[in-house]
């Protein structure tokens, strides 16, 4: 691997290369509170598995991680019920369809990175209440993020709320068909909840370095995710994590990432880093469009792609 100055200057080189796309695509409004944002704002963090930490443009900007909470919602369904239950419930597979669709849901959804299968990883999660589900989310996202500063973005969460109702359809449907075995609306509480948790680049890139870590605290002390739930989870980012792209991303990419519709994206290289960039500006798939050029040209010049 390379050394950080030597990373520094590659992601330098980056960002001034992708400046010519910070124009393109456009920010996602379906949420309209996502509309209040600085459509032009960046930031990016390059956090190395032994905890050094490269910070680039507005790094202390906190956003809603959206989409990027599918990975901790599976994550805990992971640990909380286990790996049978959870694939009894979603399926392992990639699909065409968009992030939101109700369409591609027979008996169940076909994976946890997509908005129907994360409602389902949602009502997997151990706690009495919503209340205790979520307070339980905060603290894991705490945990791995290495952070006492984990926000709940509440004017995003009842901008959401008032909006939602395809999640709301997906939610009764999938307590229709018996894979929602609590009350609907409480689900579909806290997976709203859980996209409205408000962080920063370094937060994000920090539980990517830990995914990356094998799970292991970067101080190496401590094992914050079970290894067999990383595994499963990088797996399921690397097929199904940057929605109906995902194939041709792993394949310009090459490492598991998760994206979200605020603008955020994380990539993980096992054993190496973990990476987050934020920039609002989106295709029409959902990813955000500088991120990707940054991650794409980061992934050549800093050898990080992991099959080649
Ligand atoms: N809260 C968003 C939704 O459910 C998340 C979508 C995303 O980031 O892909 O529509």
């Amino acid at each position: 691997m390379k050394n950080l100055k030597e990373v520094d200057e590659k992601l330098e080189r980056a960002i001034i290369n992708s400046e010519i796309y910070k124009f393109d695509g456009e920010i996602a409004t379906y949420i309209p509170e996502l509309a209040n944002v600085d459509s032009e704002n960046f930031a990016m963090a390059y956090i190395s598995t032994s905890g050094e930490v490269l910070l680039k443009g507005n790094s202390k900007t906190k956003f809603s991680i959206q989409s990027i909470s599918k990975v901790i919602d599976l994550i805990m369904a992971l640990e909380d019920v286990g790996e049978d239950k959870v694939f009894s419930k979603v399926g392992k597979e990639p699909t065409e369809y968009k992030f939101n669709s109700i369409r591609p849901i027979s008996d169940k959804a076909a994976n946890p990175l997509i908005n129907a299968g994360a409602i389902t990883t949602c009502s997997l999660i151990n706690g009495a209440d919503v209340e205790e589900k979520f307070k339980r989310v905060l603290e894991k996202v705490a945990l791995l993020s290495n952070s006492d500063d984990v926000l709940f973005l509440e004017e995003v969460y009842n901008s959401e709320m008032k909006t939602t109702d395809i999640n709301r359809s997906i939610a009764y449907y999938l307590k229709s068909i018996g894979i929602i075995e609590d009350s609907a609306d409480e689900i579909l509480d806290l997976y709203v909840r859980n996209c409205s948790i408000g962080l920063d680049v370094k937060e994000l890139a920090w539980i990517a370095a830990v995914l990356a870590n094998g799970g292991k605290s970067l101080d190496g002390k401590e094992q914050l995710v079970d290894r067999e739930v990383v595994k499963i989870t990088l797996a399921l980012m690397s097929a199904c994590g940057m929605y109906e792209e995902s194939g041709k991303y792993l394949i310009e990419v090459g490492f598991p990432s998760k994206s979200g519709v605020s603008g955020g994206i994380i990539g993980i290289i096992p054993g190496v880093c973990g990476i987050c960039t934020y920039s609002p500006r989106l295709d029409n798939s959902g990813n955000s469009i500088r991120g990707k050029k940054i991650l794409s040209e980061i992934s050549k010049t800093l050898d990080l792609n992991i099959f080649i």
